[in-house]
C-alpha cells in the first residue's frame, strides 16, 4: 500500500515561529477553511508530498540542533496521523506547537490532555456573525468548542487574529477581546495584520486602503501586535 504523503513542505529552522526556542515547520497540506487572506492556497486546496517517515528522517538528520517543532499548514489537526506522529517527535525530544484554527475540536483537545503537545497558537478568525464570511465556513461553534475546552484544563495556548481592516475593524477586535476575556482568557491576545500582496489570496485581496488605529482596541486582556 502506498505510504501516505499528509506533508506540503518542511521549514528547517525558523528562530519567530516558536517563542524561545530553533525549531523546524512541517506544513500540512490541506484545510477545510477558505479564508479570504490565506496566503497558501496551493497547501490548502493542494496534494502532500512527504511522507511521515520522509520528515522524521529529516528531522533526525538535525538532531541537536533543533529544540521545536511548529505543525502547521494548512490545518495539521485534519490529519488523523497526528497523535502518533506528535509521539514519535516526543521520542526525538522535540518541543510541540501546533498552529490551528480550532475547526477540529476533539484532535485539538485530544493533543493537549495528552500531553502529545506543549502549547498551541489558536486563530480566533472572527466573532460568530462574521466567520463564514472570514473562512467560507459555518463552523464558529468548532473554534469555540476548541477555546472553551483549552480555558477547561490547565494547558498553555495563545490567541491571535489577523485582520484585513475592510472586513475587522477596530471595534470587532474590541469586542473579540472581550469575548475572550469572558469566556476565561487572560494571555496574549496577538492581532496581526494579513499580508495581502500575494495575489494568490483565495479572495484575490487589494491591499488594505483602510484606516486601521491599534490604539482604538479596547481591551482587559494583553494586546500583542504583528505587522502594523
Ligand atoms: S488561513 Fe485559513 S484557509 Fe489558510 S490555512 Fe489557515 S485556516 Fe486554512
Amino acid at each position: 500500500m502506498q505510504e501516505l504523503k499528509p506533508i506540503y513542505d518542511i521549514t528547517p529552522e525558523t528562530l519567530i515561529e516558536y517563542e524561545g526556542k530553533i525549531a523546524s515547520i512541517i506544513w500540512f497540506a490541506g484545510c477545510p477553511l477558505r479564508c479570504i487572506y490565506c496566503q497558501n492556497s496551493d497547501m490548502v486546496g493542494g496534494e502532500g508530498v512527504i511522507t511521515e517517515k520522509e520528515a522524521l528522517e529529516f528531522l533526525s538528520s538535525r538532531k541537536g540542533w533543533i529544540e521545536g517543532m511548529v505543525l502547521s499548514g494548512g490545518e495539521c489537526c485534519m490529519y488523523d496521523g497526528l497523535p502518533s506522529f506528535c509521539e514519535k517527535l516526543k521520542n526525538m525530544g522535540l518541543a510541540i506547537k501546533v498552529d490551528t484554527s480550532g475547526i477540529r475540536p476533539k484532535m485539538a483537545l485530544e493533543l493537549a490532555k495528552n500531553g502529545l503537545i506543549d502549547t498551541i497558537a489558536l486563530d480566533f478568525k472572527a466573532q460568530k456573525d462574521m466567520f463564514e464570511t472570514i473562512t467560507g465556513a459555518n463552523a464558529f461553534n468548532l473554534f469555540e468548542r476548541t477555546l472553551k475546552g483549552l480555558l477547561s484544563i490547565d494547558f498553555d495556548f495563545s490567541v491571535r487574529t489577523t485582520v484585513y481592516p475592510e472586513y475587522i475593524d477596530e471595534s470587532m477586535l474590541s469586542k473579540m477581546a472581550t469575548e475572550l476575556s469572558l469566556a476565561g482568557y487572560d494571555g496574549v491576545y496577538t492581532i496581526q495584520k494579513a499580508q495581502t500582496h500575494n495575489p494568490t489570496t483565495f479572495a484575490g485581496l487589494p491591499t488594505s486602503r483602510k484606516e486601521f488605529a491599534i490604539s482604538k482596541i479596547e481591551s482587559n486582556i494583553p494586546l500583542s501586535f504583528s505587522g502594523f
